[in-house]
C-alpha cells in the first residue's frame, strides 16, 4: 500500500517569533493551493514538521508537486500508528518489506545480505525509551524478521526511520528533496523583468526560491513584435506558477517609447536609455501593486549592455532595490538552471525582443555618459510617453495548473 500521509519537513533557520507563523501559514497554503488542481488535501502542523493527507490524489503526482514547493526542506511517505512499542516494531517492518519490493531486492538472494540502519528520533520525550535504545531495539526485530539483512550504520543500502512525536510514531523509508528557500510570498513582492529570453525567467525562478511573489512586466513593441513573442512570454509566466502559484503579467506598449528613443537618442546608448524607461515604468507598477524590489536577468559582463557603469547608469532613475539574481553566474549555468525548472525549451523558441529589434548594428556604449544621457532624455516627452504606456498596458493572471 502506498502511503497516503507525507511528513514535510522545512529549515528553522530565521523562524523566531511571528515570522515563524507567517512562513508556516504561507508554507500550508502553497501546497494546499498547488495540490488544489489535483484534489482535497488536509495539512496538519506537528513541532517544526506538517504533515500532509493527500486523501485521493495519485502519490507519485503529489511528490512531483511537492518538489517544486519553495520551504520545503525534505518530505517523506510515512505510516503513522500510535507511539506503542509493538506496533512500532510491526510497522517498520512493513514499511521495509515494502522499500525493499518497491526497490526490486530480494535479501539473502544469491547470498547477498543486504545492509540497514534504523534511526530514531524522538520529539515527544514521554516515550519511554531512548532514541538509541529503541533503534537497536527495532533493529534486533527487523534481523529476527526478515532474513538475509545485516546491519551497516555508516553506508546502509536500506534506511528505517521512525519519528515519535506527540504521541504518534511515523514511520518512513524514503527522504524526498525539496526545493529548499522559502515559501513565496513572504518576503513581499517583486517585479521581474521578463523579456522571452532564457536569463529573466531564471532570475524570476531564483527570487522566489527567496519567498519573493513575482509580478511580471514584459515590454512589447507590437507591430514590431509580434503576437507569436507575447504568446511565448505567457508561457514562460505559466512555467513559473508551477512553482509560486500565481503570477500577473502586465504586458507594457513599447512601440512609441522604442520610436521616441530611435528618433532622438545617439545609436550607442540607446539601450541605457531604453532601460531606465523600463525601470521607470517598473517602479510605478511597483507602487501600485505593493511591490518592493524590481528584479531582472542581467548578469555582469554578459553584454556589453550589462556593465558595471551601465547599471549605475540604469538605477539611476529609481529609488527600489533592483535584484539581479543571475549577477554572477555564468551563460552556461544559467542555461542548466533554465532546463531544470522548464523554461529553457520556451525561451530558445525564436522570436523578436523588443530590445534586439530597434538596437545599433555597432557597438554600445559600455561607459555611459550621464551628461548625454540626460541631455537626451530632456528631448522626450519622458512622463508623457510614461503615461501612454501605462495606459496600453494589458493585465493577465495566471493561477497554478498543478
Ligand atoms: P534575457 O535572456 O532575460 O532576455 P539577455 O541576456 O537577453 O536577458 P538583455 O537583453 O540585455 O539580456 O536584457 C537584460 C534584462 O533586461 C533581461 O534579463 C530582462 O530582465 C530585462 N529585459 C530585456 N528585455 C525585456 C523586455 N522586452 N521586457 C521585459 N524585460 C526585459
Ligand atoms: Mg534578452
Amino acid at each position: 500500500m502506498v502511503s497516503k500521509l507525507l511528513l514535510i519537513r522545512y529549515e528553522e533557520i530565521g523562524l523566531k517569533g511571528r515570522n515563524r507563523y507567517k512562513f508556516e501559514n504561507k508554507l500550508i497554503s502553497n501546497i494546499k493551493h498547488g495540490l488544489a488542481p489535483l484534489g482535497r488535501t488536509k495539512i496538519t502542523t506537528l513541532r517544526n514538521r506538517m504533515l500532509l493527507d493527500i486523501g485521493e490524489i495519485d502519490p507519485g503526482e503529489a511528490v512531483e508537486c511537492l518538489r517544486r514547493v519553495f520551504g520545503i526542506a525534505s518530505f517523506s511517505p510515512v505510516t503513522r500508528v500510535e507511539a506503542d512499542e509493538k506496533l512500532i516494531y510491526e510497522t517498520a517492518k512493513t514499511t521495509l518489506m515494502e522499500a525493499l519490493e518497491r526497490e526490486e531486492i530480494t535479501p539473502g538472494e544469491n547470498g547477498k545480505e543486504i545492509s540497514y540502519r534504523v534511526t530514531v528520533k524522538r520529539a515527544d520525550k514521554s516515550f519511554p525509551i531512548s532514541s538509541m535504545d529503541l533503534a537497536s531495539r527495532i533493529g534486533a526485530y527487523l534481523m529476527d524478521n526478515i532474513p538475509g539483512l545485516k546491519v551497516d550504520l555508516h553506508n546502509p543500502r536500506m534506511v528505517v526511520s521512525v519519528d515519535i512525536r506527540q504521541g504518534q510514531a511515523y514511520v518512513f523509508s524514503e527522504t524526498i528533496p525539496g526545493p529548499g528557500g522559502l515559501p513565496v510570498g513572504v518576503s513581499g513582492k517583486g517585479i521581474l523583468f521578463l523579456s522571452g529570453g532564457i536569463d529573466s525567467p531564471v532570475a524570476g525562478w531564483l527570487a522566489m526560491k527567496r519567498g519573493i511573489e513575482i509580478e511580471a512586466v514584459h515590454f512589447h513593441s507590437f507591430p514590431f513584435t509580434g503576437e507569436k513573442s507575447k504568446e511565448k512570454v505567457k508561457d514562460l509566466c505559466r512555467v513559473l506558477t508551477n512553482y509560486g502559484g500565481q503570477v500577473k503579467l502586465h504586458m507594457v506598449h513599447f512601440t512609441d517609447i522604442q520610436k521616441a528613443i530611435h528618433q532622438n537618442c545617439p545609436p550607442s546608448f540607446r539601450i541605457t536609455v531604453m532601460r531606465r524607461f523600463m525601470f521607470r515604468i517598473g517602479q510605478r507598477i511597483a507602487e501600485n501593486s505593493g511591490a518592493l524590489a524590481l528584479v531582472t536577468g542581467e548578469s555582469v559582463g554578459q553584454v556589453s549592455s550589462q556593465t558595471l557603469e551601465n547599471m549605475a547608469a540604469i538605477n539611476k532613475v529609481t529609488v527600489m532595490p533592483v535584484l539581479r539574481p543571475l549577477i554572477t553566474y555564468d551563460k552556461l549555468e544559467i542555461i542548466k538552471m533554465a532546463q531544470k525548472i522548464g523554461t529553457y525549451d520556451i525561451s530558445i523558441q525564436p522570436y523578436e525582443d523588443c530590445c534586439t529589434l530597434f538596437l545599433p548594428k555597432g557597438p554600445i556604449t559600455i561607459k555611459p555618459n550621464m551628461g548625454k544621457i540626460l541631455k537626451t532624455e530632456s528631448l522626450l516627452d519622458v512622463d508623457g510617453l510614461i503615461e501612454d504606456a501605462l495606459e496600453k498596458t494589458e493585465t493577465f493572471n495566471f493561477t497554478w495548473e498543478g
